[in-house]
């Protein structure tokens, strides 16, 4: 699956990088997430119908508690329109497109087909849902390309059950829609207060249970919580943030795009209490990782 792969154990020093720089050269895909969105938008018509909202019923919902912040009310269902068929087709086409970029995960690529990407998008940008790139959400800051949503579930998960999983940088909220398809309990941080209410009114409507959405800055993690199984940055450093890899479980893994201008995606592994495995995996594009919030 990885390229470049590293397997002799690493200490934390030499996993998060003090100087920012990457110890191994990055290996490109064929197509990068920037190609990937050119050429989509090249390719596909934006004048497509618009599209139904339709509710998501989560298979793997938890019982977890109540005390932490901003539980996702489930009491609320969106309408079912008469285009929600519409939709369903466009999301399918989307999914097979993913599909052939390589994701083959079939819990990940029915996640993605089960959640409705244009519920996560501006009206005046939903015809553009389902194409392959990322889209803004306002405050300079995108949704995610649906590759790279699913390419990051899937190293995520690693053909496992995922049971407690944090998000940083919740968005609009999609990526941790996603994930509550495949983990037991979705964690997700969001340091711009518009944001973290944004995602929430996106998903309150869908009846998701078992994600607890946060406001605050995510380089922290959320050790009142730790250890994670899995760990996932939609947002790029210079470097892994050391409180993540320390709030990660041993046998767990921690997906991030890391890098300034070039950026790759880098999969860290917990092996010991001690010694942490990286690798680098593929070119990628992302909104910078800042710390603090606003
Ligand atoms: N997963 C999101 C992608 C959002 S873009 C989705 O599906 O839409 C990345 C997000 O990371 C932005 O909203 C940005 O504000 C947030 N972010 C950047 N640095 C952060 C930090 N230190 N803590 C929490 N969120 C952060």
């Amino acid at each position: 699956m990885t390229t470049n792969e590293k397997r002799f154990p690493l200490n934390l020093s030499s996993v998060v990088d003090q100087r920012g720089a990457l110890r191994k050269s990055p290996t490109a895909m064929p197509q990068t997430a920037m190609q990937n969105a050119a050429i989509h938008t090249k390719n596909l018509k934006t004048n497509l119908p618009p599209l139904a909202k339709t509710a998501v019923t989560n298979p793997t919902s938890s019982s977890t508690s109540k005390r932490e912040s901003d539980r996702i009310s489930t009491n609320k269902a969106l309408p079912s329109a008469g285009m929600g068929m519409v939709s369903d087709k466009i999301r399918q086409a989307m999914v097979a497109r993913v599909a052939q970029q390589g994701v083959k995960d079939n819990l990940v690529l029915a996640a993605l087909e089960a959640i409705p990407r244009h519920l996560f998008i501006e009206s005046g940008l939903a015809s553009q849902a389902y194409i392959d790139a990322s889209l803004p959400i306002g405050h300079h800051q995108t949704i995610s390309q649906p590759y790279i949503v699913a390419r990051m579930t899937e190293i995520l998960r690693n053909g496992k059950n995922l049971q407690r999983v944090l998000e940083i940088g919740t968005g609009c909220g999609y990526q941790a829609a996603v994930l509550s398809l495949v983990a037991k309990e979705v964690y997700s941080i969001e340091r711009i207060k518009a944001l973290h209410e944004l995602a929430k009114n996106n998903l309150r409507p869908m009846r998701i249970a078992n994600i607890r959405l946060h406001y605050g800055d995510g380089m922290l993690g959320l050790p009142q919580v730790a250890p994670f199984d899995g760990i996932i940055l939609a947002a790029a450093g210079l470097e892994v943030p050391r409180a993540l890899l320390e709030q990660l479980a041993i046998g767990g893994r921690l997906i991030a795009p890391v890098g300034g201008r070039q950026q790759v995606l880098q999969l860290v592994e917990r092996i010991s209490q001690h010694e942490w495995t990286s690798s680098v995996l593929e070119q990628c594009h992302f909104v910078p990782l800042h710390q603090g919030v606003v």
